[in-house]
Parts: structure tokens; sequence; C-alpha cells
């Protein structure tokens, strides 16, 4: 059997059963998906339950807990092994759940990111998710799409694919879709065939899906693009690191308590007993899970604010960042161009004012905007990109709908747009005359033997590298100098008040050009001013970045005075100076003044998007965080680089979205900022949570290791430590990631990128509030047993227990205080507290709990005195809130 790329494309279409200018209709497509399943690549099976589960007992404070239990059976103490190694369970199973379900949340969201895809179904074009794809569907393709299917093309302009995902070639290759070979062809010289996973670099083109899903060349290699891997965040791995050392330094302190006991005599049992202790109450068991958890619970919240996370370690990331770069089109402003200005040489009409289109040059000019130009309008309802469509809509209110015109002229061959040359062209055939309207201006400039016409429209200074004539007064004039001052004034005119502005023109022909003929000897027509206004809520968001240190740089392919009046209108430059740097001088800027220039400048305009990567390596270069929008294929460097990629979600290419951390649902700045603000909270949290566990560890360490200088037998046992380690590292830690926004959470710099979790005083406030636990707790012990009261170990069990209750309220803010704040800003927390209150008593109560724990029944008085003593950390700690102040 012939392969695909040996037949001809109608072929292909019959045998696939398809039609090549309708499609599929939609019931047969429908069947198909029911018949061959999604277009879906399925991940390569992850790790099986029992890896998952081996790599969390072989975490080394895991495998210190095993030896502790190990100990405890050595020493006769079963209920004590049987307790850790319960802990122990249940840790793994719970990371492993914890591993699975944020595996699933980034599945989850991995999905929404699924690409949609145009299709042409009964006869129309239509968008469809990438899964409904079948095979016989037409694809329409262009440049920045991923390719979704194995294909035959059936027809293409300019095409150009990227294959690097299938064949390892990173440079594009030509796709051609009326090449039919003969012989058989290595994958990447097929060139009139696209494949799954490849993007489209350039040009446009359609083909018809000969494979879906695991039927596709990169289905069998079986490269599991779409598998899901949840890669440690920074903070997770430097945490992973902390546990280590705190698992060494508690064996250490193990080996030296035990070794001063036997020194002084004591029983080898009691010994080893409190080195278990020792080792179980340092390791912090809860905490990877817990910021797992709070991670992706803040992918979640990001999801609401409208920005979707595609990698977790972003969350994190995002509370540090110290310069946002915005594009300014669709970011900054509503992307909702008009057309509100048309300028020919000596005549400017205000649309925005009704003003009429009587000159017949001005219709011309739309008739050329109309021409070149790929946005459509259906029922008023225009699809595109909104440049284009607001040219299309400015020439369908004159009488000159675009549909009508395509039928008449159809194009034979254009050069599309990109935003590094800024300027696209195309040539139409003259099939049929034009309508009556222009039938007279018409005759003036088309010689009667024309064949082809040829417009193009783009940023005016690129514009003008192709035009050498100028179409004044009915007729075609040389381009003098003085004319060509008179268009650039006319230009500077309209970028001033903030306006996109257009370059028109374009030349009749009398044979049909060749593709390198298109952009010479052109007949500049006019200009047209668009209209795109600031989006309202941007200029709140630019105010909220200043206060918090963060600043923003747009970054703009318009131009300099179009840029600079739309960051004035939003105050972008306030606060630092207001020259605009545009990608020329940016290109020809040494490194050294370019990274002096980074951190001063506001706006960039006239930029390509390597620029775009340049000021992104400049701004790293001096030690900022920074996070970059982009929507092109082109910008993908760029989104690589930078610390927090952001792509647009509406108008981005899927290329963009690939090369992002994150994907803006709305295309909005104030999403950025939003998200931002998210991540500085999370970042809070997980500060609050480690401060709280750590500081408990350390008053439980201090408590186990001054016990024995004061001659005391152990005052916790290993069971009751991980009790309380369970319902304080876990249950209120927990809670405490649900704890709302601080009041100043966008009023302070950013975290620095490398500043240690325990700056800003987290790591002093550990110690003293360890010590005082710590403190607190030794005197409990100290004065019941010296008493030898039997319910001695209870008491400071409770004590304990009530403490770090307490505790977790206080360190909720660390500036504000609680009863400020109040007790039901965080319910969740409140919560916990009141039920590991409840579990508590349980366990002190319960007779079978006490057999288990080793608990006897305290008085009320007693537990009254727990309580008291329970809230001194409490009240230390908002005394110092109330100091600071
Ligand atoms: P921003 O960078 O502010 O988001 P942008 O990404 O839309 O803007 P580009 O698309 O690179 O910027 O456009 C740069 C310039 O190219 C515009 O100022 C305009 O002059 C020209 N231009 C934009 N779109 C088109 C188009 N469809 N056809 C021809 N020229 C265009």
């Amino acid at each position: 059997m012939s392969h695909w790329y040996q037949l001809e494309a109608d072929v292909v279409t019959r045998q696939i059963n398809s039609h090549l200018e309708d499609g599929l209709t939609t019931a047969a497509a429908h069947q198909r998906l029911l018949r061959d399943g999604p277009n879906e690549l399925i991940a390569t099976k992850g790790k099986s339950p029992w890896q998952v589960l081996w790599e969390q007992i072989s975490e080394p404070l895991v495998v210190m807990l095993i030896v502790a239990a190990i100990i405890s059976v050595i020493v006769g103490d079963l209920r004590d092994a049987i307790a850790i190694l319960a802990i122990v369970i249940f840790n793994a199973v719970l990371g492993f759940r914890q591993e699975r379900k944020a595996e699933r949340a980034m599945a989850a969201l991995k999905k929404l990111a699924v690409p949609k895809v145009r299709v042409r179904r009964d006869g129309q074009v239509q968008e469809c998710s990438m899964e409904a794809l079948v095979r016989g569907d037409l694809v329409l393709l262009e440049a920045g799409n991923v390719v979704p299917a194995d294909g035959r093309l059936v027809k293409t302009v300019n095409l150009q694919v990227q294959e690097a995902a299938l064949t390892g070639e990173s440079a594009p290759v030509d796709k051609q879709a009326t090449t039919v070979f003969t012989e058989e062809q290595s994958l990447g010289d097929r060139c009139n065939m696209v494949y799954h996973s490849t993007t489209i670099t350039r040009g446009r083109g359609t083909f018809i899906v000969t494979e879906t899903g695991m039927g596709t060349e990169i289905g069998h290699i079986a490269r599991m693009l779409q598998s899901v891997e949840t890669e440690p965040t920074p903070l997770q791995k430097r945490l992973a690191q902390l546990g280590k050392v705190l698992g060494a330094g508690a064996i250490a302190i193990s080996l030296v308590i035990a070794t001063m006991g036997l020194v002084q005599g004591e029983p080898l049992r009691q010994m080893l007993l409190t080195a278990v202790s020792v080792a179980v109450a340092a390791v912090p068991e809860g905490l990877p899970a817990v910021v797992t958890i709070a991670l992706a619970l803040g992918a979640e919240r990001m999801l609401k604010r409208h920005a979707l996370i595609r990698h977790l370690p972003a969350v994190e990331t995002l509370g540090s960042v110290t310069t946002i770069c915005s594009d300014k089109t669709g970011t900054l402003t509503e992307n909702r161009m008009t057309v509100t200005v048309l300028d020919i040489a000596g005549q400017q009409i205000d649309l925005s004012n009704n003003g009429s289109i009587g000159n017949q040059a001005l219709r011309l000019l739309l008739l050329s905007g109309a021409f070149c130009n790929d946005a459509s309008l259906d029922n008023n309802h225009a699809i595109g990109d909104p440049t284009e469509t607001a040219l299309v809509t400015a020439a369908a209110q004159v009488g000159l709908p675009k549909r009508k015109l395509d039928q008449l002229w159809p194009r034979i061959n254009e050069i599309p747009f990109d935003s590094d040359r800024k300027r696209m062209t195309t040539c139409h055939r003259c099939d049929q005359p034009l309508p009556d309207a222009l039938q007279q201006i018409w005759q003036q400039v088309v010689p009667l033997n024309t064949q082809a016409v040829i417009f193009s429209k783009g940023a005016l200074h690129s514009l003008m590298t192709t035009t050498d004539r100028v179409w004044l007064n009915n007729q075609v004039q040389v381009l003098t100098d003085a004319l060509r001052q008179r268009i650039y004034s006319a230009h500077d005119r309209l970028a001033n008040q903030g306006l996109r502005v257009l370059g028109l023109a374009f030349r009749p022909m009398t044979t049909v050009p060749e593709t390198d003929q298109l952009e010479q000897q052109l007949v500049f027509l006019g200009l047209m001013g668009l209209m795109d206004p600031a989006r309202s809520e941007v200029k709140d968001a630019i105010d909220l970045c200043q206060t918090a240190g963060i600043q923003v740089v747009m970054i703009t392919g318009d131009h300099p005075l179009t840029a600079q009046h739309i960051a004035q209108t939003l105050g972008i430059t306030r606060g630092i100076s207001d020259t605009i740097l545009t990608g020329q001088a940016l290109s020809k800027m040494p490194v050294e003044n370019l990274d002096i220039n980074v951190t001063e400048t506001g706006v960039y305009a006239r930029v390509t998007p390597e620029d775009k990567l340049r000021i992104v390596q400049a701004l790293q270069r001096r030690g900022h965080i920074v996070a970059m929008t982009g929507d092109g294929v082109n910008d993908a460097p760029a989104l690589k680089q930078a610390d927090i990629g952001v792509a647009m979600g509406i108008t981005g290419t899927d290329v963009a979205k690939e090369a992002a951390d994150i994907v803006l649902q709305d295309d909005n700045f104030a999403s950025i900022v939003a998200a931002v603000r998210e991540g500085r909270v999370i970042y809070d949290n997980i500060r609050k949570f480690i401060k709280y566990t750590l500081a408990g560890n350390v008053g439980q360490l201090w408590l186990l290791l001054l016990a024995p200088f004061l001659g005391m037998p152990i005052p916790l046992l290993p069971i009751q430590i991980l009790w309380i380690n369970l319902i304080a590292d876990g249950l209120l830690a927990l809670a405490l990631s649900f704890e709302p926004a601080e009041r100043q959470v966008m009023e302070r710099p950013p975290y620095r990128p490398n500043e240690s979790i325990f700056s800003r005083g987290m790591g002093t406030d550990i110690l003293w509030i360890g010590l005082l636990l710590g403190g607190v707790l030794i005197l409990v012990a100290n004065g019941y047993w010296r008493n030898d009261d039997p319910t001695w170990q209870t008491m400071v069990f409770t004590t304990l227990a009530f403490s770090r209750i307490a505790l977790s309220e206080a360190v909720r803010s660390s500036s504000e205080s609680l009863f400020k704040i109040g007790l039901l800003s965080n319910q969740k927390l409140l919560g916990a507290v009141l039920l590991t209150f409840c579990l508590q008593l349980m366990v002190v109560y319960v007779p079978v709990c006490q057999v288990f724990f080793s608990t006897v029944a305290l008085s009320g008085g007693q537990v009254a005195i727990a309580l008291l003593l329970g809230t001194i950390s409490f009240w230390a700690v908002e005394l110092k809130k109330v100091v600071i102040k």
C-alpha cells in the first residue's frame, strides 16, 4: 500500500471519505470520534505505587524514624515501635496521595490549556478541541499553531514547520502541499505531510487528518510530551535540604545525650528511649506534604484569578517577581481596535466624528486594508487579529465587504505578517470587475491589462522601504523627499494621540509577480490611525505594583510616540526616566550600557522578539526576577528565559503557551498582578507554617535535652511526640495555608530570590519561641515530677499540645495582633483548633487512649493550669507584635 505522502491530496481525501472543500459533516465526525476514540496521547504509566512508596520510605528522615522503631523493638517497647511505624506508613500514604493529587491537579490544569483547533466541518470553519479531531477532518494551520494530528497537506502558503519534537532537527522545514513522492521518504523529508506536536513557524496551510492520538508518529515513538512530571520546586528542594540538616542534628544530639547519660550511669534502655524521642521530636514529618498542598491550593486560587499555572514552581516564584515586562496591545490595552482616522496626502478624516468617505482615494485606502487582511466578518461578527478586524469592519461600513472582495479578486500569493518585519503583503488575481462604487477610481488606477494587484500594509518605517511612489491627486507620482517628510509628520501627529498607525500601499501588475517581487516599487496610499483604549483596571494594577516595589515595563512593537502616550496615561514611567528605548537603539547598545539602562527604562518601542530576550537577560543580570508576557511564535525564547513566562490565553499562539509558566485566560495585565499577590500570600503562608512547625520542634528538643540534666526521666514518650507532631504539623499547619492575605502584602518589597526562608526575623523567632516553649515545659515537668505527681508526664504532654494549638493562632500574622485580624478570618484554622483541642482531651480521658498514649486523667484544675501555661508563648508572640509596632 502506498503511503499518504505518495498520493495526491484529493486521493487521500477520497480514501478517507472526506471532502476537500467542506470537510466532514458534524455527524460523521461524531461517529468517527466514537469509533476511534479521542485524539490524545495517553501518558506512559507513571511510577508504580510501590515505587512511590519506596521513594517515600527511603527518605533520610523516614529512615531515621524506622531506625527509631527498630531500637524501640530492641529495648522491648513494642507499642512505640508500632506507633512509629504507624506514623511512617500514615505519612507515606499521605505523601503518596499528595503526590498523586498534585499530579492530577496539574494534569487537570494542563487539560485546560489544551489548544483549540480550527477545522472545516459542514463547509464552515469551526473551533473544536484538539481531542475531538478525527480522521478526515480538514484542519487549518497558521504560524504559532502546534500541529494537532498527523495528516496530508492539501493547501500551503509559505508554510514552514519546526519538527524538532519528532526528528530532532531544529531548523524549520518548508512544506508544500502539491508535492507527491513516488519513492519512500524518511519522516523529515515528507514535505507534503505534517505531524502531531510539531509547530508552525511561518505561513498557513490546511491538512487532512490521516492519524490521530496514539496512531500518530509521535504516539508510536511514545515520546510522552504530555507526561506530567512534578518536579520539586526550589523551596521544596531547600526544605528537603533542611530536613537532612535537622536529621543529622537530631542524631548528633541523641548520641550526645545517650553518651552523657551512660557516663552518668543511666540504664541503657532509658537512654535509647531518649535518643528515639529526640529523633522523633526533631523530624518535621508533615512539612513536605503541607508545602505541596499549599502550592497546589495556590495554583487553584490563581486559576480563579484567571492565571493558569503550567509549572508548580511558578506559584512560588511569582511571589518574588521584581519586574513585570508586559506587551502593550491586549494586555495593557483592550485590544478592541477601531479605525478612527484616515490620512491620505492632503486630507484627513476623523471617522469617530462621522467623517464621510466621499473621496475615492480614501475608499481605495479602505479597500487595500480589506484585501491585505486575514480577518473575516460574518454577520457583523469579526474573527481574527484585532488590528485586522478593525480594518475589515471599517471597509464593510463603506460598502466594501471583504468576503465579496475576495470572491472578485482571490488571493494568489502573500508574505504573511510577522513582528520582526512589521508588515504584510498579499497579491490578488483580478478576475472580475470591482463594484460600481469603485469602478470609476479603478479605471484611473489600473491600466486595462492589469493581471494582478499587490497590497501591502504595516508599520510606516517598514512599509516605506518598499515604496518609491505615492498616490496623489488620483495618480501615481514620484515619492519626493518633501512628500516623504509630509507623510512622516502626519504619522507622528497620529501616533502622538496614542493611535496605532498603519501605512498602506499597493501596486497594479501586468503580469503575475513572483514572491520576491511582491515588496518592490509599491505606491504609497495613506495612513490609518487605530484606537485601542487602555484597560480601565490596569492603572490601579500598575499603582499597586509600584507600592509593592515591582517595576512595570512596557514592551511594544508599536511606534515610540504611540507607546509614550499609553505609558503616560497608565503612569508606567512614574518615578523613573521617561526616555523610551527603541529596538533599534537596543540592538546597537553594548551589553554594559544595556545593563545600566535596563533598570531605568520603563518603555521599549518598536522591539522585535529578539530584543525581548535581550531585555530579560539584562534584567536578570541585574538580579531581577522577571515576569515577561508574550503571544507570538518568536516570543517563545523570551518566555522560556524569563523567570515567569506569561502567555496570552486568548490571543496567544500555542507555541507561546507551551513555552510559558502561566497562561493568562483573560490576557489582562491586572491578572498578572493578582497572581503575583496570590504568590506572595502563598509564600507568606509557607513561611508561617515552617516557623510554626520548627518553633514547636525546637521547644520539644529543649525539653528533651534539658530534662536529663535536671535528673528527670524522659518527660515525653515518643508516641506522645508523634501525636503532637501529627495534630500540629498536620492539621494546624495545613489550616495555616488557608490564611488570607495580610493587609500589607502588596506594600512591601518582594522577597529576594536567594533570600533564606529564615530571613526577616523568622530564624530568631523560631529560636526564641522554641526556647520559651521549652522553658515552660521544663518548669511544668520539673514542678510536677519533683512532687512525685503521677500526672506529671500527662501535664507536660497536654501543656505542649495546648501551647501548639494557641501558637497556631499567634503566627497567623507577623505584625497584626490576632485581636485585630479576628479569630473568624481563618475559619478552617479555628475549626482545626477546636478539633485538636477535643482530640487532646480524648487522648487524656478515653481509657483506650490512656493505655495507648500512657496518659492519666487530669483534674479540672490541672487542665486549667495547662491551658494557662499553654498560652504563654501565644501572649509572648502577641506582645512582640505590639512592641515592634
Ligand atoms: P505589543 O507589542 O504592544 O503587544 P503587538 O505585539 O501587537 O504590540 P506587533 O504585532 O509586533 O505588536 O506589531 C508591531 C507593528 O506592526 C504595529 O505597530 C503595526 O504598525 C504593525 N502591524 C501590526 N499588526 C499588523 C498586521 N496585521 N499587518 C500589518 N502590520 C501590522
